[in-house]
């Protein structure tokens, strides 16, 4: 089975790069989780995979589905201790930071997610940008889950990258309204790592130091920010260069979401992810792209806000 799946992925990719395909999604219907009435809107992976699937823009885009992360794999970032209660479905001290619910849906789902962010990881070899349709659980720590994040995606597939090649950089574009504190501490000793957060600052999360902080007053515009971004990438380029980029393509910026509260609009969030593209052509870097957050009032503008991300990517 696993043979026949590998053989599938070498054709596809081959294709791909005959057709000179520039990027590539990763989804596994895993990712969906049962959570009605949650705020945290699970249904927004499968609902942007269907949209991509019906959009005449993706026709050729190449789809795969990842492996679960093997425990290995979560020992990258993750210690012992929590990973037992965590996959064993223990209530502790360390999972009980979580707002989302424990069972054996949600670890394999978030185990998926891992897996998907590390299976893009892996295709950056082939595609210059790759999107998981999932992942961006930046609030996960090594040691303990917060907020709605059991298990750190992009920290993970991050560390196995510099594993895989060690003379390589990393940047973390976390453009999420909410700062990536479990990422900040994750690689706060690690110079080839360089964390990147643009996040509201009086919200949660409790902060931790990334290598650069922008903390946006409540009600940022899209104007302000969108210069705040431009001016921050400027100043990353005179001292990093990176290899490759995690881009948590937050939804949650938008002027309709529930839990953040800055001012940009659909068109704004377009020129954010055109920001991220250029720096990155410019860079020759290439780019895994996370979801991450996102809780408008109306799950469709999130699920438009991700898929207009990959529209940005996909696009000449
Ligand atoms: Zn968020």
């Amino acid at each position: 089975m696993d043979i026949i799946k590998t053989i599938t992925n070498f054709f596809r990719i081959l294709e791909a790069e005959i057709h000179h395909e520039k990027m590539a999604f990763v989804y596994s219907q895993a990712y969906n989780l049962q959570l009605e009435g949650h705020v945290f809107p699970a249904v927004k992976f499968e609902q942007i995979y269907e949209l991509a699937l019906m959009d005449d823009e993706f026709r050729k885009a190449e789809y795969f589905e990842p492996e679960i992360a093997s425990e290995e794999d979560l020992q990258l970032v993750h210690s012992i201790d929590y990973l037992d209660d965590f996959l064993n479905l223990r209530w502790t001290n360390s999972t009980k930071y979580s707002e989302l619910p424990l069972n054996p849906q949600i670890v394999d789902a978030f185990r998926t997610a891992v897996g998907g962010t590390i299976k893009a990881m892996e295709l950056t070899e082939h595609f210059p940008y790759v999107y998981n349709i999932g992942g961006g659980f930046h609030h996960s720590f090594p040691e303990r889950a917060e907020g709605f994040c059991y298990l750190n995606d992009v920290a993970i597939a991050a560390k196995k990258y510099r594993k895989l090649h060690p003379d390589k950089k990393v940047l973390l574009i976390d453009l999420d309204v909410h700062q990536g504190n479990g990422n900040s501490l994750i690689f706060q000793d690690e110079p080839e790592v360089m964390t990147f957060s643009m996040h509201q600052e009086n919200l949660y999360p409790l902060k931790q130091n990334s290598d650069l902080d922008v903390g946006l007053e409540d009600y940022c515009s899209g104007e302000k920010y969108l210069q705040l971004l431009r001016n921050h990438l400027t100043e990353i380029e005179s001292g990093f260069k990176p290899d490759l980029i995690f881009y948590l393509a937050g939804a949650d910026p938008f002027e309709e979401d529930r839990l953040g509260n800055l001012r940009l609009s659909l068109e704004d969030l377009a020129e954010r992810d055109r920001i991220v593209k250029n720096y990155a052509v410019k860079n020759d870097a290439r780019v895994v792209i996370v979801t991450a957050g996102g809780y408008a009032r109306n799950t469709i503008d999130t699920v438009r806000i991700h898929l207009q991300t990959a529209r940005v990517f996909h696009r000449k």
